[in-house]
């Protein structure tokens, strides 16, 4: 279980094809995995969501922790009965989670300490505490708990935080014991390259099932996000399945594909689907817009997902105007098909060796949307 297996690779780029095994299936790589924060993919019902083509799903430890609880969700036969998903799943550790949404009280060596946005009460977060959590929800993959600070921080700072992260992972891998779960560590350490591997090279060094890569699209410019796409890789180990955290432009998916990750989310897609805005190629429609009024066309009539089969964008503009509920349900279906396609296509191309000439992330104009 858990092994990862190359099945093809682009002869020009550093793109390749894998399947990751996992105790509820196999994830075929590159894949985009949609976000169900809170063990639901907002507005959508497991069928709906597995007619997107989604294997993989994300979901949040710190949120789950705060509501519902993991005590519920052990006592419900773990996440995978809760919400009725029988494909993989993964938890995100919550380590962006508590560092963006919560009042910060105390950090340390040992851990978290914050106040509970819901209710304003104490709350302390151990990465012992964290991969407890984790194995308490039954995720496929756990992440180790990181503490991911700012990406405006001194670099000071950052080599602080990431000395933290890597005592934090060796307490998380001492205290992971669920043998049906993978845990995955996290490579930080900002803009700053050598931080970038210094960290590669502690977090290769626990041989974990899978490695991924955070502390990124965290605020920063662009070339940022670039230089450690195309820095980092070569220090990640070539047989594990590498994880991008938080991307979900087509563009930068498409680039971090040619050098090498595998596996991306972004909860983009489902935010706005929720606020009437739907992907079409690499741009955003506010199908809100009165230009769709009485426009009979799907949303794509290229997509072959449920929304675009069967209803026009007049109609969802319709829902949309009237706060209608379907609307966004039809939307976010749409967004997340539309991610999940793009990287199959990328992932068809790279093994009929045409990734180059479809995709050639390096230039902007050239997402070939002809090829999906
Ligand atoms: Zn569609």
């Amino acid at each position: 279980m858990f092994n990862f297996q190359v099945t093809s690779v682009c002869k020009t780029t550093n793109a390749r094809t894998g399947v990751f095994h996992t105790s509820h299936g196999p994830v075929e790589t590159p894949r985009f995995m949609p976000v169900g924060t809170l063990g639901t993919i907002k507005g959508l019902t497991s069928s709906q969501i597995k007619k997107t083509g989604a294997s993989m799903i994300l979901s949040n430890t710190f949120h789950l922790h705060l509501q519902p609880g993991e005590k519920i969700i052990k006592e419900a036969g773990g996440i995978h009965k809760f919400m009725n998903w029988d494909k993989p799943i993964l938890t995100d550790s919550g380590g962006y989670q508590v560092f963006s949404l919560s009042k910060l009280n105390k950090i340390s060596d040992e851990g978290v300490g914050f106040k509970n946005p819901r209710d304003g009460s104490y709350i302390f977060l151990s990465p012992e505490k964290v991969i407890e959590i984790q194995m308490d929800i039954g995720a496929d993959v756990a992440m180790a708990f990181d503490h991911c600070p700012p990406h405006t921080s001194t670099e000071n700072d950052i080599e602080d935080s990431l000395r933290r992260t890597h005592l934090w992972l060796e307490k998380c891998v001492d205290s992971h014991s669920r043998k049906d779960q993978a845990l995955f560590g996290i490579v930080q350490g900002g803009k700053y390259h050598n931080l970038r591997a210094i960290s590669a090279n502690f977090v290769n060094s626990f041989d974990l099932p899978g490695i991924a890569v955070g502390g990124v699209s965290v605020g920063e410019q662009i070339n940022e996000i670039h230089n450690v796409i195309n820095f980092l890789p070569k220090f990640l180990p070539l047989n594990k399945p590498r994880y991008l955290m938080g991307i979900g432009s087509l563009n930068e998916i498409s680039l971090a594909i040619s050098q090498g990750f595998d596996l991306f989310d972004c909860v983009l897609p489902t935010r706005l689907g929720r606020h009437g805005t739907a992907l079409f190629n690499d741009q955003r429609w506010n199908i809100r817009n009165a230009r769709f009024k009485n426009d009979f066309a799907p949303i794509d009539k290229t997509c072959s997902c449920e929304t675009c089969k069967n209803h026009s964008r007049a109609y969802i503009h319709h829902l949309i105007r009237n706060d209608e509920i379907l609307g966004l349900t039809l939307i976010s279906l749409h967004n997340i098909a539309h991610m999940i396609r793009f990287t199959n296509a990328i992932s068809k191309a790279i093994k009929d060796n045409c990734f180059t000439i479809d995709f050639a992330p390096w230039k902007r104009s050239s997402i070939a949307h002809h090829t999906w």
